[in-house]
């Protein structure tokens, strides 16, 4: 799944969730649980020396941006708008422990010989990983995507 979705994942989690015990690691799990859901990605069907060049790893770092971009947002406005601190550390910590996976698995493509634990991560998630076509698999994200907005709206403007 893209890095996008599973931030707003998280962000919804340390929004709702607001003991960090629960929230963290129920955040990093439900980014394996993401990426059960039939999805698409810049990886979807592609080879490894396709992941390594092209357009692929410049898509991923703008998801990765964006991702960054969005967990900033809404970590920015608990803290200023609704001027709560536990709250905003909660849904930060939240909104990197949903994208830890994906990060911890990264050395994968950069380099031939990667550490133990992004192997191990690599293929739990290569495992786990639902591929769908473009059309469905980008639908299921955006439902995730505003099912999470209208969670993490609603907490933060209570
Ligand atoms: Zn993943």
């Amino acid at each position: 799944m893209l890095l996008t979705p599973h931030t707003m994942v998280g962000l919804a989690i340390g929004a709702s969730i607001s003991n960090p015990g629960i929230a963290v690691p129920l955040s990093f799990v439900m980014h394996f649980m993401g990426d059960l859901v039939p999805h698409w990605d810049f990886y979807s069907n592609t080879t490894d020396e396709q992941r390594r060049v092209g357009w692929r790893p410049i898509a991923v770092m703008a998801d990765l941006g964006l991702g960054v971009a969005v967990g900033m947002f809404f970590t920015l406005y608990a803290l200023w708008v609704v001027g709560n601190t536990s709250l905003a550390l909660n849904m930060f910590l939240c909104g990197v422990a949903a994208v830890l996976p994906d990060a911890l698995a990264a050395p994968l493509m950069f380099t031939q010989k990667p550490n133990i634990i992004s192997v191990v991560i690599g293929k739990i998630q290569s495992r786990l990983q639902f591929q769908a076509p473009i059309f469905w698999g980008l639908l299921t994200q955006v439902l995730i995507t505003v099912f999470a907005f209208l969670v993490i709206s609603n907490s933060l403007t209570q």
